[in-house]
């Protein structure tokens, strides 16, 4: 893949998605509706798999951490108490000639993360011609790199100035200033900056007017905040701890591109950590570490994750930092890690007039705790795995493959079982075997086409083991086991067949990796 333009390649995922039954596009016969995406066979398997995996590690290997699941609804006030009715916006901007809107501080970013590139070709270069590399070429590498971080430096702090105070004025100066332009008209011709409201709404009951509207959950966490006390009485929770759930969100976004990247519908799995007051960085602190590591157990890649600190904190924060992961597109937040202080429960203690308060038995005293919060989108998520997993890999004789590297724990089907040939009792053996194991793992059988080509099959939807029955297996009760990877094959006993698969692709082995 390496040749092949970053544009093409997502592209080439894309097609995969659709190709192999993971990803369709929402409501398709109709020409589909844009930034809505439907899970396929595949995909509904891929995704549910990474959840597991994500409530495993949150929900089930911590004693105080559970998990919950609340409604997408919730009372109207929820909104209001938790600053998304007048603060969840997106500075919006549009180009006068192509009629295209953007969000004012993606072009911005994305305008600093060009500069980003360009200290990066520098130190490339320098790395590369280190041998011969003198005290003049020296200075002069470091004078360039210095000035282009001096820009990014200035452009964000002015960046930063401009949100903070809610200047809409001056962001838009900043896109003038630095002479962005629209990448469809390649001009500068722009409106004024406005603040769009993301949240969708609608109404309950029958008779439809301003007091039944009802919105569509933004977030998952705020069905945390208000069960807070549901769970801590019932459950006899001592700080710290945690409440987790995984659930659908809806934002109205302004821009919807880039494939399940950035949809209107779509899936966040969210813990919000709640934690004595004055505790809440060095849990800040853990729980970015925890995180982040949680997705290097995937082993798609270190090099892959970097951390971002925020520059303007949500209305609710003291610290903020993204996991970002390198999609095809460049570096993009992955997984939100927020210490947001004791602002939402003390929002909803004022706006409901209930106590939402935790009695310390070692302290004798009463407080409202703070919260850290690890929220990761689920298709964001898929996508990264998705992504980092395709490969098109040369054979020997000139063929090729398309393979997708998952990491067995997470893959669809875990086996595929395959009878060498349509006769001899070879089926029937097969299909035993299939269903000795289907009890406890997804097992795809096929008897079509050569084995050649239902290897194939496997490899592009990330199967990491094809079991063939051949007439050897009718005498020895053995057959071959085929590693995806390696496309290395071994001879082992079916008896061993549930302990193989049980070592190689269930979540505890990435578990107890953790
Ligand atoms: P962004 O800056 O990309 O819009 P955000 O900072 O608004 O994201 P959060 O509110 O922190 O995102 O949401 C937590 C996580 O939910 C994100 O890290 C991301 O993985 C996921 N997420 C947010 N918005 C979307 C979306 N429109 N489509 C898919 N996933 C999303």
């Amino acid at each position: 893949m390496s040749t092949i333009k970053p544009e093409d390649f997502f592209k080439n995922i894309i097609s995969h998605c659709k190709e192999y039954g993971f990803i369709f596009q929402s409501s398709e016969i109709y020409d589909g509706l844009s930034a809505v995406y439907d899970y396929g066979q595949m995909g509904a398997e891929l995704k549910k798999n990474i959840r597991d995996y994500w409530w495993k590690a949150m929900v089930q290997i911590h004693e105080n951490i559970v998990g919950i699941d609340a409604a997408i609804f919730m009372h109207p006030t929820t909104w209001k108490a938790s600053g998304h009715v007048d603060a969840f916006n997106d500075p919006l901007i549009d180009n006068k000639d192509s009629k295209k809107r953007y969000r004012a501080d993606v072009l911005i970013e994305e305008h600093v993360a060009k500069i980003e590139d360009k200290i990066n070709k520098e130190v490339e270069k320098a790395a590369k011609r280190f041998e011969n590399f003198d005290a003049d070429m020296f200075r002069s590498t470091n004078a360039r790199v210095k000035e282009y971080q001096d820009k990014i430096d200035s452009i964000n702090i002015r960046f930063k100035m401009a949100l903070n105070a809610n200047n809409l004025d001056e962001v838009k100066q900043i896109i003038l200033d630095l002479e962005i332009v629209c990448p469809i008209s390649g001009t500068k011709n722009w409106t004024d900056v406005r603040q769009f409201n993301l949240m969708f709404n609608t109404s309950t009951g029958a008779v439809t007017d301003e007091s039944n509207i009802i919105y569509l959950r933004p977030e998952t966490a705020q069905g945390i905040f208000v069960n807070y006390l549901n769970v801590q009485k019932t459950g006899r929770m001592k700080l710290p701890f945690g409440i987790a759930q995984t659930g659908k969100a809806f934002r109205n976004e302004i821009v919807a591109r880039q494939f399940i990247f950035r949809m209107r519908e779509f899936e966040q799995m969210e813990m919000q950590f709640f934690v004595k007051p004055g505790t809440e960085m060095d849990w800040y602190e853990y729980w970015k570490k925890a995180r982040l590591n949680w997705h290097l157990s995937l082993g798609l890649g270190a090099e892959k994750y970097r951390y971002h600190d925020h520059l303007k904190l949500a209305h609710y924060a003291n610290a903020a930092c993204d996991i970002e992961h390198q999609f095809p597109f460049g570096f993009k937040e992955l997984e939100g890690i927020h210490s947001r202080t004791d602002f939402d429960l003390k929002q909803h203690q004022e706006f409901s007039g209930k106590k939402l308060q935790y009695f310390d038995s070692e302290t004798n005293e009463s407080y409202v705790p703070y919260v850290v919060e690890t929220s990761v989108g689920l298709d964001r998520l898929f996508l990264s795995v998705l992504a980092s997993s395709l490969k098109e890999e040369a054979l020997e004789g000139g063929d090729s493959r398309t393979v997708l590297n998952l990491p067995p724990a997470l893959a669809p089907y875990k086996a595929a079982v395959f009878p060498l040939v349509k006769k001899d009792g070879l089926p029937e053996l097969a299909e035993s075997i299939m269903k000795d194991l289907k009890f406890d793992f997804m097992v795809a059988y096929d008897e079509k086409d050569t084995v050649g080509k239902r290897y194939r099959r496997q490899d592009a939807i990330g199967t990491p083991f094809c079991i063939t029955v051949d007439h050897q297996s009718l005498e020895d009760k053995t057959v071959t086991i085929r590693h995806r990877d390696t496309m290395k094959q071994d001879r082992v006993a079916i008896a061993d067949l549930h302990k193989i698969l049980t070592e190689k692709t269930s979540i505890n082995s990435l578990l107890r990796a953790l």
